[in-house]
């Protein structure tokens, strides 16, 4: 049996009726950009996440980036980003003109750790961002401290994490804002690029709202140097039917991670920790320091798995000034992870073969 590490094909089968009456809901409509698709979403969302605001933008790293600006962030300014996250972390802080300080992550929950984070504090941080990396949301309680006690921002990266919470309240309500990507693959995933920023603060908001835009409230009135980040009315209606199935596929993801928990308790595998619903599982990720091998042999059987992320942003060609930076937990990471098949259309048997092969190969 062939399993692919991702089926977006089936992932998309249970929602085809609903994705498909959307659509036409938009082509009937007439409208396609910044309309009441779009509106509808953002509110939705908002209201989901438990914040007043969501604004819809054109992918994750603009709403990173649009997120930023719009807390005014400025050149100069330095923002704490985890040292083993998705390379577009790093990418938006650059892009928004400051300068991104890499914090090595705590070795057991791969999430940034609060003490490191505070060591790294300067003169110059103005923000911190935590992201929820594979889903499981950071220790937020900790970094809120942090930022509290040094008067910086406490911002999210929740591209991998829709619909985890912490307590009662969701990633995406945890800090002073929080970026999104609707990407495909991600646990709320449009049928294209999407992405959306959140937050309580009703003046960011607004400023967010004219830089998605060409910096402009009213038409032909251009208030700050804005750019075109815009989500699209046919991304906003497929969004809209997937969130109301979001809860539904987080907890399916949940049910294959205890599933994998049992199935390859034995393996000597170190497998991801988790508590209740802080965990969302866009990834599930297991470490060893045979990674390469257990991969290779996972391929050989039919199965397929990929790695988040094999080469640390500060290891990139892109940050060649970064290269002397020695980040060893990250760097240890690197090499150790990978990521099962675990989608939500992932079915009992496909899993229990997953499984069986991991275990011969230990
Ligand atoms: C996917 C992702 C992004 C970027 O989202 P795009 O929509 O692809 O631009 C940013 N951060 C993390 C952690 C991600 O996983």
């Amino acid at each position: 049996m062939n399993i692919p590490f991702l089926d977006l094909k089936a992932v998309l089968v249970p929602h085809r009726a609903e994705i498909e009456a959307a659509i036409s809901d938009v082509l009937d409509s007439g409208q396609t950009i910044l309309g009441p698709q779009v509106s509808a979403f953002e509110d939705e969302f908002a209201r989901y996440c438990g914040v007043r605001h969501a604004i819809g933008v054109a992918s994750g790293l603009d709403a990173l980036i649009l997120m930023l600006r719009g807390l005014g962030l400025a050149p100069g300014d330095e923002v704490i980003v985890p040292a083993n996250t998705y390379i577009a972390t790093v990418l938006a802080v650059t892009a928004a003109g400051c300068t991104p300080v890499l914090a090595d992550p705590d070795p057991h929950t791969m999430a940034l750790d609060p003490l490191r984070v505070e060591r790294l504090v300067t003169a110059r941080t103005r923000a911190v961002i935590a992201v929820h990396l594979y889903g499981r949301v950071c220790d937020m309680s900790e970094l809120r401290a942090v930022c509290a006690r040094h008067g910086l921002r406490l911002l999210e990266d929740a591209a991998q994490a829709h619909g985890a919470v912490e307590g009662d309240r969701h990633a995406g309500a945890l800090g002073d804002a929080a970026a999104f990507s609707f990407y495909p693959t991600k646990n709320l995933g449009a049928l294209g690029d999407g992405g959306a920023v959140t937050t309580d603060d009703d003046a960011v908001a607004a400023r967010i709202r004219m830089l998605r835009n060409y910096g402009s409230v009213e038409k032909n009135v251009h208030v700050v140097k804005g750019v075109n980040s815009r989500l699209d009315e046919l991304q906003a209606a497929v969004l809209r039917v997937r969130l109301r199935h979001l809860d539904d596929e987080n907890d399916r993801r949940r049910r294959i991670a205890a599933r994998y928990a049992t199935m390859l308790a034995d393996t000597g595998l170190d497998l991801p920790d988790w508590n209740g619903k802080d965990h969302v599982f866009h990834l599930y990720v297991v470490r060893s320091g045979a990674r390469d091998a257990l991969a290779a042999g996972l391929a050989v059987a039919g199965i397929g798995t990929a790695i988040h992320y094999p080469v640390p942003p500060h290891r990139q060609p892109a940050y060649r000034e970064m290269q002397s930076t020695h980040l060893p937990v990250a760097e240890l990471l690197a090499g150790e992870v990978l990521s099962l098949p675990a989608n939500p259309s992932l079915s009992e048997d496909q899993q229990e073969r997953v499984a069986e092969v991991l275990r011969a190969l230990n």
